[in-house]
Order: C-alpha cells, then structure tokens, then sequence
C-alpha cells in the first residue's frame, strides 16, 4: 500500500490515461534557445524516466510579436518541427507524455513589437505594446491554432494554452488592461471571447484525441482583476470550448504579492483551485509551493484539486515521482523554492538550472558515472560545497569521509534555516544527511581534521568555509555587539534596538530574523494571507484584501546599514529581492545607505556619510550585529599545500565574495564527477 494514493492514482481523461496526477509544470529553462536537441530532449525524458504523469514544456511564441523577448523559441517551419520530434519520440521512448506550452506574452513580451488588447505598458516591461485591431487579434488567435497544430505535427500529445500570469490572453479578460469598447472589451462575455475563440478554435484544428490544458488565472492579485464568479463562468466555458484539463495559474507577474518564493507557505493557493472544485466536469490541477510528496498527497486527498502541477521540484530530482512510488521520499532532493539557479537564470538570460541540483538541464553535460578507480577521498567541511562533494564521489564508487568540526552536518545552511521563510532549508539539510547514509560516507564530527588526520587519503577536498570579515569599527569588542554566526546560532542575542552593520544577503536574512518574534507567516497560512493584503477572489475582485497588507507589527526596531550608496538589497536574487526588501519596509526597517562606521559606544553606533565624513549621527542600538561579509577559511588548505600535498579547494574556502550554496553545491557536484 503506497502512502500517496490520490498522488499515484491514475487518471483517465478519455483518450488516454494518465499513470498519476502528477503535472510536471511549465518552465522556461532556456534549452529550446540553445538549439542543442539532444541536451532539449534528455531533460525531458529524464523527467518520463522518474515518473512525471504528463509534462509540459516551456512556452513556445505562437508568432515574432508574442515572444517573451526577440528570438523566443516556438514551431515556425518544418525544421523546429522535426527537431521538437526529435524531443516528444525520446519523451515516449521513456515511458511519458508531454504537452507544449504555447505562450503569447502580448504586454509582456520584452520586445519593442508587443501588442494588446489596449496599448498600456506593464509595470515589468519597457515596451508600450501597440493595439490591436480586428484583424491583429484574428491574426493572433490564428497564429496560436497554427501553434498548436504544429505540435501536434511534432509528436505532442497536447498543448497548454497560457492563459494565466497576466499574459496575452489574461491581458484581455480583465478591466486593469482591456480598456477595448468592441466586442473583444466591455462586458465579461466580450472580455473572454479572445479565450474561448482560441480554446474552441485549437479543439476544431487538432481532434478530440488530443490533450488541451488551459491555464486559467484563478486569482490575479492585480486591482481591478477577475471576480470569482467571472473564474466559474471562463472555466465553464472553456470546457464547453473543449478542454480536457484546466490548470491553475496564480498572480501576474506584476503583482506585488510572491506566489511561489520560499516564503510562500507551501501550498499556500490550493484553497483558490478548491473553490473551482464541483464547477466542471473537467479534471482540474493545483499549483504553487507544492514540493513533497505528502504536501501534494494532502492537497489532493482534502479535495482541492484532481491533479498537482510542480515545476522546480523536477527541477530538483527528475525521479520525484518514482521516489515516492518506491516509498524513498526521503531521498528526494528538495525544491527550496529559492529561485536562485532557476528563475533567476531565465531572468539573466542564462540557461535555467537548480541550486540543489547542478545536474538540471545539464544531463548531457554533467554525466555522473562510476569512477574507473575507486579512491580514499577526505572532504574537510560538511557546508554545501563539503556535502555535495562528498556525496557524488560517494555515490561514484570511491570511500568517502567527510569531517567537519561542528557535530552536525550543514555548514552555513544551518545559519539559514532559522531564518522565518527559509523554512525549507530544513529539508535541504535533511537530505543531505539521507544522502550521506545512503551512500555510505564516512562521518567524522565534532573535531577539527588537521593535516595529519589526512595522510593516508588518495585525494583531500577542502570546504572548509569562510570566517567573518573583521570590519575594524573602533569599539566592535563591546559588550554590546555580536557576530551574525553567534547571533543565528544562539550563542548570542539582541536586545530591542538593532543596528546592522552589512547589508548583503545576510544582513538582510538577519534582519527579517529580528523583526520576527513567534511563529513565522510561512508556517501559517491565514497569517502570511494578512501579512501580505491577500483575499478571497470571491469577496474581492482579483483577490486583493482591500486594507492591504496588514504585518504584525516588528519584534525589534532595525536599522540596516551599508557602505555604499547604492540601494540596499540591490544584488538580492532577480526574482525575490523586492521581496526581502518589502518585508523589511513592512516591519518598518530603516535601510541607511552611504555610511562611514565611526565608532561603537554604549549608546549605539556612531556614522557619517561622504568623503568628508560629515553629518555624523547616532543610531541608537542596545545591540549591533556584525554582518560585514566574509573571508575564505584556508588554513587547512595552506598548511597541506606547504607540507607538499595537493588539495582541491571549493566553496567558500575558494571564494568568500560570491559564497553562496548555489555556487557551492555546482563546484562541490563539478569537482566529485571528475575524480
Ligand atoms: P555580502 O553579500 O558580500 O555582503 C557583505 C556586506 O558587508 C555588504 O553589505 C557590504 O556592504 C558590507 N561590508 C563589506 N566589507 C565591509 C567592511 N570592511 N566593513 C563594513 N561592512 C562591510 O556577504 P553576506 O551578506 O555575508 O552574504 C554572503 C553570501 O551569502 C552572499 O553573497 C549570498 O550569496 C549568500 N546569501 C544570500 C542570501 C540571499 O540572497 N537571500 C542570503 C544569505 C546569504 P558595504 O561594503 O557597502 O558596506
Ligand atoms: Fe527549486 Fe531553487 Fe532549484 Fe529553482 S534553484 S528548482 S527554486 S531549489
């Protein structure tokens, strides 16, 4: 009897059954940009191979103008056809289906051609779109059954239709951007034609054995965004329209609420896909922040959908699905929710990967694969880097162990994991213990290795981490003042009034773990709903609470401080920095920008701004935490290298300015496959 029966259940769609409810989601990883078939294909079928129901690909343009930026792939002749075959025949060799996205970004599309249904620019975008007329909007609605046909002709056993997110066909639907006065504006039922002509009119070109998902946005958090009763009579329609499954889709990418950040309790918007439950006929899929098997079992299992999509966390292990069947769900490596390698590579133009999981869209190029010659390999330091090396050379074949001089494993992730809303870093730390047992690395804890203890290894790895910068304020030795790695790991603490002295990522991370007494808003749903100003579509129109965000009020009172003059929290991750700076301008944290550290008293801490020192002021402090980066810990590293032994370095014990576990775990993964 497996422990996830709605998960694993079948599903029957008429022509075809499903083997679970299991969508692998959507994602642009940028593979389809790079041209390289085979690299597009193995990502895929990877993700049939782990047990995926049905997967959908990354939005493909319909036409020029509704790509998300200019050269956005998508099925424009023959040749993008046969290479897409050569993707779906791998996807069906491995056992799976899989859908194509197709993706018109209208306002969105980061192109000076963008069009819409009225020419107002987004917030997100430079590009006014241009407005359409009759005969563009029947051009588009044109070019997206074109699209879909020719998926179909590539081998496709469906499309999605996007309808969500605030794209070009959610862009019509609602009042904040169809300002239109024909009969594609005004009424509800001329707002939602553009849906229900591209649903009815894909049906007419690709038969009824084919899948036809919709994306139907269910709660825009945009103002002036779709009633629930307008959600119901779209749904409805689009299945009379003729699709067999809607998805859910959950705030537009302008809205200013996160949807799927690691602070976003999980599952935090199957509560909206269960209000739509009972509507349809239709199987219905929830999405957002689901990434264990048991989140999605309990989702499904309390009636709020008939399906769950997740995207990163196949991004994390394509063998998500296969796991949980065999009953080793603890040995799937967790989606985080960070954003870091994916998202936040798509928005940098850069191929999409995972922080967890370095492999990701990266199967052709990064093979791990039994070591020729087995090897005595020590890791020194049990941090990310440390972790992630130990385990893929374990895993390898060679005899691994890995000392670290804490009793526990995790490194720095342990700092991370007491911070409200990076709860999942729990689960990253768990399964980096699982894997170490799994594959058998040797553990020695709680003493710091010397030089002498690795004498007899083939090969030693250094991940021996980073050591605080020494910031040199006069009085920093005060009673009064404490380091980031004290504080987060209880052996210090902060009285009411806080100065932070960096504001880099950790600077910011300790902030929001002062600000916050209690429980955090990511364990409680209802909180972080008020914390954040959302609502009930059905009560407000695009489900914006209409007192705003309403926070609990700060535990402490902060001031975070830099040296430059640059906005603080400038080089936060692309996609959630807004979101660690909102939070703090919630609790009312003042950022100071532009500062010389004078000097520590007991009053607080002493500043001056400009070359010429001027305008010193005091922020009054009971407390000042030290946040001002780190330098790489290489100690050991130089001590073996001067007793003539050759050591591999990684992690923060090789660069300290960019520590951080995305980069940590991708050398600890790259340097293991290679030994
Ligand atoms: P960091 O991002 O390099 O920030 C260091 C901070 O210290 C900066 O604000 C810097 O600002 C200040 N600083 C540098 N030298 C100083 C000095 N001599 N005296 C006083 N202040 C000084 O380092 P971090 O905050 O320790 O974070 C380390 C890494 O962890 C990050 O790079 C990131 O990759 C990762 N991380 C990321 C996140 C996240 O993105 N959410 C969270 C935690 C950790 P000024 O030079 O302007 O004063
Ligand atoms: Fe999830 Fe982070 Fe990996 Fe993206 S990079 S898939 S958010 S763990």
């Amino acid at each position: 009897m497996t422990a996830y029966p709605h998960l694993l259940a079948p599903l029957d769609l008429g022509h075809v059954t499903l083997r679970n409810r299991v969508l692998m989601g959507s994602m642009h990883t940028g593979l389809e940009e790079t041209k390289d078939w085979n690299r597009v294909a193995e990502f895929y079928a990877a993700r049939a191979r782990g047990g995926a129901g049905l997967m959908v690909t990354g939005g493909m343009a319909p036409n020029r103008e509704g790509g998300v930026f200019p050269g956005a792939a998508g099925l424009f002749n023959e040749q993008d056809i046969a290479n897409h075959r050569i993707v779906t025949d791998r996807v069906h060799d491995a056992g799976g289906l899989i859908a194509m996205q197709v993706l018109h970004a209208g306002r969105y599309a980061f192109g000076p051609d963008c069009v819409a249904p009225s020419p107002i620019k987004s917030p997100i975008s430079p590009f006014a779109p241009a407005e359409l007329d009759e005969a563009g909007i029947e051009k588009q609605i044109a070019d997206i059954v074109t699209a879909a046909a020719r998926a179909r002709e590539a081998g496709y056993d469906g499309v999605e239709i996007m309808g969500s997110e605030g794209y070009f066909i959610n862009q019509f639907l609602v009042r904040h951007t169809n300002k239109r006065q024909d009969r594609w504006g005004g009424p509800y039922e001329n707002r939602m034609r553009l849906a229900l002509e591209v649903v009815r009119r894909v049906r007419a070109a690709v038969g009824d054995d084919f899948i036809l998902i919709y994306r139907l946005s269910m709660i825009d958090l945009v103002p002036d965004g779709s009633t629930f009763d307008e959600v119901i009579q779209l749904a409805q329609a689009v299945e009379a329209a003729g699709a067999t499954i809607i998805n859910t889709g959950i705030g537009w990418h302008e809205a200013r609420i996160p949807t799927i950040a690691t602070s976003v309790p999980r599952a935090a918007f199957a509560w909206v896909t269960k209000k739509l439950m009972g509507k349809v006929g239709i199987p219905v899929i929830t999405s957002n922040r689901i990434n264990t098997p048991q989140v999605a079992e309990d989702v499904l299992a309390s009636g709020a959908a008939d399906m769950v999509s997740m995207a990163r966390p196949f991004l994390a292990d394509p063998d998500f699905v296969a796991k949980a069947a065999a009953g080793r769900a603890d040995t799937i490596a967790p989606c985080i929710a960070c954003n870091q390698a994916c998202l936040d590579h798509t928005f940098s133009g850069k191929i999409s990967t995972c922080l967890v999981n370095p492999r990701a869209c990266n199967e052709t190029e990064m093979p791990i694969t039994p070591a020729e010659n087995p090897r005595r390999i020590a890791v020194v330091g049990a941090g990310p880097a440390g972790l992630a090396a130990a385990v893929t050379a374990a895993q390898r074949g060679h005899a691994v162990t890995l000392f670290d001089r804490d009793s526990r494993l995790g490194g720095q992730l342990n700092m991370a994991r007491v911070i409200p809303g990076k709860e999942e870093f729990n689960g990253l730390v768990a399964w980096f213990e699982t894997m170490v047992r799994e594959h058998g690395v040797t553990l020695q804890l709680g003493r710091a290795a010397k030089a002498g203890d690795l004498a007899d290894f083939d090969d030693v790895i250094v991940a021996t981490g980073v050591v605080s910068r020494d910031p040199g304020i006069p009085g920093q030795d005060g009673a009064n003042v404490v380091g980031y790695a004290d504080l987060l790991s209880g052996r210090g603490e902060a009285g009411k009034r806080v100065a932070i002295i960096g504001a880099g990522g950790i600077g910011f991370d300790v902030a929001e773990y002062l600000v916050q007494d209690g429980e955090s808003p990511t364990e409680d749903l209802e909180a972080w709903k008020r914390e954040w100003g959302v609502g009930d579509p059905a009560e407000m129109p695009g489900g914006l609470a209409p007192e705003g965000p309403a926070p609990e009020p700060p535990a402490r009172q902060v001031t975070l401080l830099q040296r430059k003059t640059e906005r603080p929290g400038k080089r936060l991750g692309k996609t959630t920095g807004w979101i660690h700076r909102a939070t703090l301008r919630m609790k009312g944290v003042e950022m100071v920008a532009g500062v010389n550290y004078e000097r520590i008293d007991a009053q607080g801490l002493h500043v001056s701004f400009g070359e010429a020192r001027e305008k010193p002021r005091l922020i009054e402090a009971d407390t000042i935490v030290l946040c001002a980066g780190q330098m790489s810990e290489r100690s050991l590293a130089d001590a073996l290298t001067a007793a003539g032994r050759q050591v591999h370095v990684i992690g923060g014990a090789d660069v300290a300015a960019e520590l951080d576990a995305k980069r940590a775990i991708d050398q600890g993964v790259r340097l293991a496959a290679t030994l």
